[in-house]
Parts: C-alpha cells; structure tokens; sequence
C-alpha cells in the first residue's frame, strides 16, 4: 500500500473518512483551519529560505498579510481573530527564534519510506517541515497550529515523528549509529512552545511493526464512521450517515424537531435537578454531623441517612485460606459474587477467616426518602 502518515492519522481519527478521502478521493473544499495552517507553514517557509539576509519579522507579517484571504470565514469577528493570532505567532517565533542562527538542511522535505516484508511492503510518504544541523547531530521539526498542547509521553510516543525520523534516516542513513544526537521536535506555534524528543532503534522498529498492523487494519476495514469532536472540521458531513439527518429538509419533520428539543430541553433539567439535590445531599449531611442524627423530619415526610459499603479482601491472604480447602479456583480472581456464593458452603472457622481478610473498598453515603 502506499500512504501517508496523515492518511494513517484519518483513519486513526475516523475510518469512514479515511474511505472518502483516500480510497473514494473525493475533495473538499480547505477548511479554515485548513487554510490558517497552510499560510503559517508558508509564512515559516519563508522566514527560513535560503538566502544571504533573512527576512525580517515586518517582512514576514507582509507576506501573511498579502496571502491572508477573509472569504474561508464565517463572519467579521472570526476572521479579526484568526488574523491576529497568526500575526501574535509569527511575532512570538521571532521574540524566541533568530532566523539567522539556525542553520538549515532541508525545508518541505519529502520522502518516501518502504515498511514491512516481502508481500507486505508498503511505502509511506511524507513531508517534514524543517531539518536544522545542530551543534552535534539534526533535528527534525514538525510546526503544528493546532489549539491541544501534548504531554510530553503523548510526544515521546508520537508515531508522526517516528515515521519522520525514518524519512530522515533514509536521506543520511549514517546518523542510525547516532540517534542519541538527533532530536525530533514539534513546534506549537499557538503556544509558542517547542517538545523534543528521540527515538531508540528498538522504538523505531517497533512504530514500523505499528503501522504495518494499522495497514492490516485498514486492509479488513468496514470504515465505519466514528463520531468524535473532530467531525465539526470534517468536510464529509454532508454524506456521512452520522450527520444526515443535520441536511435533511426540516419542514418534514417539524414534529421530530420538537421531540429532539424537548428531550435536550429534559437532559439539562434532569442535570440541574441532580446537581441541586447533591447541593441539598451536602447541606443535610453537615446538618445531621452537627446534631448527630442519621434520619430528619419535616412535614412533608423522613429522610433517613444510610452507609453502603463495599469490600476488598487481601489476595493473598483469601488464597491461602481457600487453596487448601480446594475453593480458590472457584473465585479465581475474587470476583464478590463468586466469593458470595461459596461462603454459604464453607466451614463456620473458613468463613470467620475469610471475613478477617476484608476490608473496606469504598463508603458511600445515600439518602433515602419516606414521604408521609
Ligand atoms: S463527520 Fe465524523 S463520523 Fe462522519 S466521516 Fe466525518 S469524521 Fe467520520
């Protein structure tokens, strides 16, 4: 198969879209989002283009400005506000970069890597924004606008940057006996923040083994559609079956539609109502510590405070009392209705030591409600 790590990614996010983009190929129009990442991309493309001056940050501001294009927004205040943070990012790179002092191998390199064996080879593709020389080694850059800043596992475990270090390894296949010297980075132009990482051999055998699986995966896939909040920038809605109904002409089904709002219109009532009664749940619970009472009256009837407790017992305590009497493999793994069922049947000293090796898991208070 050939793919793309951003395939991959869509088909992580979502199969069905996988199945629109890349195996129906059907286009749709640059999302906003879409758009603002492109021109930031570009925008940095520029600041670190080859040349003997490096462009300065008003230079850089020109450019977006230029290229900036209003229409892919839906209204005034959205785009003021897309065009202002692009303008505070490009302005907050050049407070923490000097264009001047990185020294740059490749920008937009693309390459091609070949995973997997025999008949199962697949060639993945891809781009990698920026490749620097440092002082000891390289590092290879990933510029992301997105709003989500990673943890630092989430990037050390980051199987975009993985596949882009075997990219870079196949370009310089020398640095495999350095890989302690090359780092891989993702750069949240957003926050201004740049996360670092490396990569072993045996972690970049193991994301190679990882996308060869994914590919089984895709290879047996129904592409069923996956609901998540990355549908709001999926340009598929209008033919997933998930949205459908959103494009569906309204007149028909006015009655549905209010069915629809008074069920939504019900949830946030029934939620109001809960966090209410937890609200009075705490307020009658401190007033019943206070007078040291577990039950209060009013006209309209009783509420009577009861504790319910749940039980965890020592593993290996309960085994050693269980084994020899030939019931542990009944509870196996101390599964509470299991273990209820065979106390009845053990003997009175069994059952006695059994209770010694309980404790308590969990207390929670409930209040129960007689009314006059
Ligand atoms: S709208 Fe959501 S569920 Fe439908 S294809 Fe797009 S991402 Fe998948």
């Amino acid at each position: 198969m050939n793919t793309s790590y951003s395939a991959l990614d869509t088909f992580l996010t979502c199969p069905l879209k996988y199945k629109y983009s890349q195996i129906d190929k059907i286009k749709t129009p640059k999302s906003k989002e879409q758009f603002f990442g492109t021109l930031l991309h570009n925008a940095l493309k520029l600041v670190h283009a080859p040349g003997i001056l490096s462009p300065t940050l008003e230079q850089a501001l020109d450019f977006y400005s230029k290229n900036w294009n209003a229409e892919v927004f839906s209204d005034e205040t959205e785009e003021r506000a897309a065009f202002a943070q692009g303008v505070s990012m490009l302005q907050d790179y050049y407070k923490k970069n000097d264009p001047s002092k990185v020294n740059i191998v490749d920008l937009e390199s693309r390459f091609q890597v070949e995973i997997g064996e025999d008949d199962e080879k697949h060639i993945v593709s891809g781009i990698i924004d920026r490749i620097d020389k440092t002082e000891n080694g390289y590092e290879i850059i990933d510029y992301k606008t997105t709003r989500k800043l990673p943890s630092q596992e989430k990037v050390d475990n980051d199987l975009q940057l993985s596949i882009y270090l075997g990219g870079f390894l196949k370009r310089y296949p020398k640095e495999l006996e350095n890989l302690d010297k090359v780092k891989v980075s993702l750069y949240y132009l957003k926050h201004g923040v740049k996360l670092s990482s490396q990569r072993t051999l045996e972690q970049i055998n193991q994301s190679k083994q990882l996308i060869v699986d994914l590919i089984k995966e895709i290879q047996k896939s129904k592409f069923e559609p996956q609901i998540s909040g990355l549908c709001d920038w999926c340009g598929y809605q209008n033919i997933c079956p998930m949205w459908k109904h959103k494009f569906k002409d309204k007149k028909e089904s006015i009655e549905v539609d209010k069915i629809i709002n008074e069920y939504i219109a019900l949830k946030d009532e029934i939620k109001s109502r809960s966090d209410r009664a937890a609200e009075i749940q705490e307020i009658l619970g401190k007033y019943m510590d206070d007078e040291k009472v577990d039950q209060v009256f009013s006209d309209a009837g009783r509420i009577l405070r009861t504790i319910r407790k749940t039980y965890k017992y020592d593993e290996k305590k309960l085994r050693d009392i269980l084994e020899p009497l030939d019931k542990w493999e009944e509870v196996l793994k101390i599964d509470g209705i299991a273990l209820k069922n065979i106390l009845g049947v053990l003997p009175y000293e069994a059952r006695k030591d059994v209770e010694r090796v309980k404790e308590i898991d969990k207390e929670s208070k409930s209040f129960i409600v007689k009314k006059t």
